[in-house]
């Protein structure tokens, strides 16, 4: 069943990333020293607060990495001040998260989306260019366990897609939702995800695929349709 999408506010607090990605940042531009070309946390409120006046309700904040600004804390803090906005999350690729959860929960954050494409960290750092697997998965299960709403974003690809069991599994033992993005012809009741227990909801060859984990309630979603990267 497609979920339906409601529009929220999306703000990137730097383009400047620690990851080399190499569907993102091909040319390896992806870290910066100079940083200091990036909006101001007061520049950033006030152009939030105007948003939340025009009637957004719901906010993401994202990148390049906004991890990478120390001022995070306090940017969700002011935001969360504001009063205008239902929910907050942030979208991060988790790698210097470890240590900041309960920081970020007690700001007032709500949600995070980490994106991991491998559950291997030979595979993530070929995609990635960084050795930071481990610093990932373990900032996954800090927020998890500092009651952060949490989710894991796989952009699923020919060079990946044998990790889509790895990351299914990784899912489940840490308790985070799995969201792939980007769809492959999935048969989900003729594939071995049995052995995890998933429940398919439904299944459309291009639209959106939402799987129910069983003990933990978590789930996969497939994101609308583009598989140009997949053949
Ligand atoms: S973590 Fe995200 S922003 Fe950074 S290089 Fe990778 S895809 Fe790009």
């Amino acid at each position: 069943m497609m979920q339906e999408r409601r529009p929220h506010l999306r703000v990137a607090l730097t383009p400047h990333c620690n990851f080399r990605c190499r569907y993102c940042r091909p040319g390896g531009e992806g870290y910066y020293e100079n940083i200091s070309d990036v909006l101001s946390k007061e520049e950033l409120i006030d152009i939030i607060s105007l948003c939340g006046d025009g009637g957004f309700r719901d906010i993401k904040l994202t990148g390049g990495e906004p991890l990478i600004r120390k001022d995070l804390e306090d940017i969700i803090s002011e935001i969360k001040g504001l009063n205008k906005f239902n929910s907050l999350g942030l979208v991060t690729n988790g790698s210097l998260l470890y240590g900041r959860s309960k920081g970020l929960k007690e700001a007032g954050l709500d949600s995070i989306t980490i994106s991991l494409d491998a559950a291997d960290r030979n595979v993530f750092l070929k995609i990635t260019n960084t050795d930071c697997f481990l610093n990932v998965i373990e900032g996954i299960k800090e927020a998890i366990n500092s009651g952060l709403k949490t989710r894991i974003n796989c952009v699923l690809g020919k060079s990946n897609r044998d990790q889509l069991e790895g990351l299914i599994k990784t899912a489940k033992e840490v308790g985070a939702e799995l969201k792939i993005i980007d769809v492959m012809n999935v048969n989900p009741e003729g594939n071995n995800w049995s052995n995890y227990s998933w429940n398919c909801c439904s299944s459309v060859y291009g639209k959106e695929i939402r799987i129910t984990c069983g003990p933990q309630g978590g789930h996969i979603v497939f994101s609308p349709a583009d598989t140009r990267y997949l053949h």
